[in-house]
Parts: structure tokens; sequence; C-alpha cells
């Protein structure tokens, strides 16, 4: 019998921010309207408890009333997570800082620090493969993994062995998570979702009409905000509404390929295999010349062509929904020997402007006096297109300047 679980880790940046000050815990903290500059908390408090030694050994020593309140925010920043005390005054995730402070004065805002929360996700993740090794990715916080043939993966419908795995990820970083475990991927996501915080669902087949049937259509991941609304104009709100309906009405009225899967979904159906591919560690394009190329006689082809590189290097990263952080480059001299130089930016990017302005600057700490025969184009670092936009960090507080600085050998004008 098939087992499919998914787990969700709870209210997970905030989770993490309360392990670095557990003084927070059951307070309302909401994360979010910016990132975390190093030792911004700690500067402040150096500035105003000068005769204590802060270090980051201490930080859950910093007195309550030293954390900022969303209340003096004023932005237009975003909310990536909320705790469960900031939910009960209707707080939640992707709502404006503002308008959550006008539900909630008193929260605490803590800005997002990512590497922190990307640690933690490769930790869980790391746990989870050592106990059930088919595990597939849905971003930082959530994995589907494959219960079906690990040992004790079906005792109690598969309750034994996610009780095993929530105590393995609590005992090592102090987490917690809910899973839901179900014969699919469709009802398994559903499920965790049951008895969130820490908590364990088991969803088979016979539950589809009572546990399933009366949650509203929106519940199913891939029925979003727009397909709600045309299903309420047919008056179908609940999954069990959908279920009612006619696979060929459905079809008629939502399309050929939707409105099967309306149709199946409702029913519980799902199919779909874990995908357990592995993440790309970088994304690279190199080419090599049809003739060995000088970089201050071909300065043009050159140039042309990383700029190409750079383009589709940018498109690879797009339409693989990555962005990354390390921007390398490759050379190839007529003698084979290569070199490679990289470049850390301080914030990930897809942008091929952003590249290839990098890249120029790798380009300018090698020896370009002699031919080259290829030439080639890294992203690396990469973090899932998502989980970027999920730090709630709006266009304008990552802006894109203008690429202004010529490649091989000039200088970038002055301005
Ligand atoms: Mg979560």
């Amino acid at each position: 019998m098939r087992r499919i679980a998914h787990l969700d880790m709870d209210a997970f940046y905030a989770s993490v921010e309360l392990l670095r000050y557990p003084q927070l815990k059951g307070l309302p903290v909401v994360i979010g309207g910016g990132r975390r500059r190093e030792d911004d908390m700690l500067a402040r408090l150096r500035q105003v408890h000068p005769d204590y030694a802060w270090s980051d050994n201490n930080l859950d020593e910093i007195p309550l009333d030293f954390f900022p309140r969303i209340s003096g925010y004023t932005g237009r920043g975003v909310i990536t997570t909320a705790t469960y005390a900031a939910r009960k005054f209707g707080v939640g995730s992707a709502m404006g800082v503002m308008k959550a402070a006008k539900l909630c004065p008193d929260a605490i805002l803590l800005p997002v620090d990512f590497d922190q929360y990307r640690h933690y996700s490769q930790r869980f993740k790391a746990l989870i493969t050592e106990i059930a090794p088919l595990m597939e990715n849905r971003g930082v916080d959530e994995v589907f993994i494959d219960f079906t043939h690990v040992p004790g993966g079906q005792r109690e419908g598969g309750r034994v062995l996610a009780r095993l795995i929530q105590k393995a990820i609590f005992d090592d970083t102090g987490l917690t998570c809910s899973v839901g475990v179900a014969p699919n991927k469709l009802l398994a996501k559903m499920a965790s979702e049951f008895n969130k915080p820490n908590g364990i669902s088991i969803v088979t087949e016979d539950d589809l009409v009572n546990l399933i049937w009366p949650l509203p259509c929106r519940k199913v991941n891939g029925i979003g905000p727009k397909a709600e609304a045309k299903l309420a104009t047919h008056d179908i709100h609940t999954i069990g509404d959908l279920a009612q309906r006619e696979r060929m009405w459905l079809i008629e009225n939502f399309g050929k390929s939707y409105g099967a899967w309306l149709h199946e979904a409702s029913h519980g159906q799902d199919a779909r295999p874990i995908e357990t591919e592995s993440e790309p560690v970088s994304i690279s394009r190199e080419t090599t010349f049809e003739r060995d190329l000088h970089a201050v006689h071909d300065r043009e082809a050159l140039s042309a062509i990383f700029t190409r590189l750079c383009a589709q290097v940018a498109a690879d990263l797009q339409r693989k929904g990555y962005v990354g952080k390390t921007i390398g480059i490759k050379l190839r001299y007529d003698t084979f020997q290569s070199v490679t130089r990289d470049q850390t930016l301080a914030d990930h990017t897809h942008n091929a402007q952003q590249i290839r302005e990098a890249g120029g600057q790798c380009l300018k700490r090698v020896d370009l006096q002699r031919r080259l025969r290829l030439l080639g184009v890294r992203v690396g670092s990469l973090m899932k297109l998502e989980d970027w936009q999920a730090q709630g960090l709006s266009a304008q507080e990552t802006p894109i300047q203008p690429y202004t600085a010529s490649l091989f050998g000039d200088e970038p004008p002055q301005t």
C-alpha cells in the first residue's frame, strides 16, 4: 500500500528565530520587513548597554523591551512568517507589515535571515533522508517522503515512522514539524495541515468522504483563488461539491486537462511519483571557439560571446527556477591551461546584466594577454526562486543596477 508523507515545518522562519532568542517563546513574533544585517542587533545593544560583553552567545539575555515592535514600522515590507501567538491576532504570511501592526501592535518584528533558515533546512532534510531516503524537496520548509518501502513505514498507517522523524528533527534542532501521511501527495499535503503544530495526521482512502470532502476547494493544492472563484459561480464550494460533478461537465467548463484533473483531485486520486532529482549545485554555460581568440585583438567578438553566455545562464536559471549568488568565469588558454575566478554577490540573482557585471569583475583578475580557446560562465550558491521570493523582499529593496562597465580591458566609466 502506497504511503506518502508530507512534512511541513511549523512556522519555520519564526521558529528558527526563537532558537536564537528563546526569551521570545510564546510571544507574538513576526518575521519580515527587511533583511537581517550582520550584527545589527549587537551593534545597537553595545550602544545601549556598553558595559556588557554582547556576543552571539548571549543573545538569549537581550531584554524583551529591546526588541523592535511592529507598531513602529513604516514601509511596504511583507510578513514571511508569524508565530502561532501572533496568528491568534489574525496576523499571517504575505500580509503587509503595516496591516499586521494594526492587528497586533505589540508583536515583535524580526528581520529575515535566510542563511540561517537555509542552514536549518539542510539539517532537517539530512535527518529525514537518513531515515527515509526517498524525499522530494518542496522548498525551504517542506518535503514529501515516500514511506511505502521504508521499514516500519506501514505501521499504524505511517504514524510510527512519522513520529520517529519528528523526534529526530526535534532532538537535533529543537524545531517542530507537522506530518500528514496518505496514499498520495495530494492528500498528504492536505493532511499535514490537519494537526498543526507538531501534529501527525493519517489519512486513508476511507477518509475521503468524512475528512476531505467537507473541506473548501481551496485546500486542494492546485486550486487557486481564480479557480475557486469560478467554481463558486457554479455553486461548488467544497471538495465534496466538486466530486458530485460529472467529469465531462468539469472538462466542458474548465478545459480538458484541468477539468479532468479537478475530477481526479476531488476523488483523492493522484499518481505523481516522489521526485528525488537532486538539486543542481551550479548552472553554467561555456563555449569553445572555432579559432583561438585574443582578449585585445578580438575584444568585440569575445565581448559578444561573453554577453551571450551570461544571457544563456540567466535564461537557464529563470527556466529552472533558481537564483544564484556566486558568479564565476572559466577560461582556457591556447596551452590548454584553465583558470577560474569567482565572485560572491551581496544578493542572489538571475539577472543577465548582474551576472555579466560580476563576471566582468572576475575577468579583471585573470591574465588576458594570451590567446583563449574556451570561455565559460557559471552561477553557483543556488537557491530556489520561490525560496528567494519567500524572503519577502520587494524588488525595491534589491535594485538592479544598469550595466555600465565594458569588458576585456576597459575600465568602467567614472560616475
Ligand atoms: Mg511551514
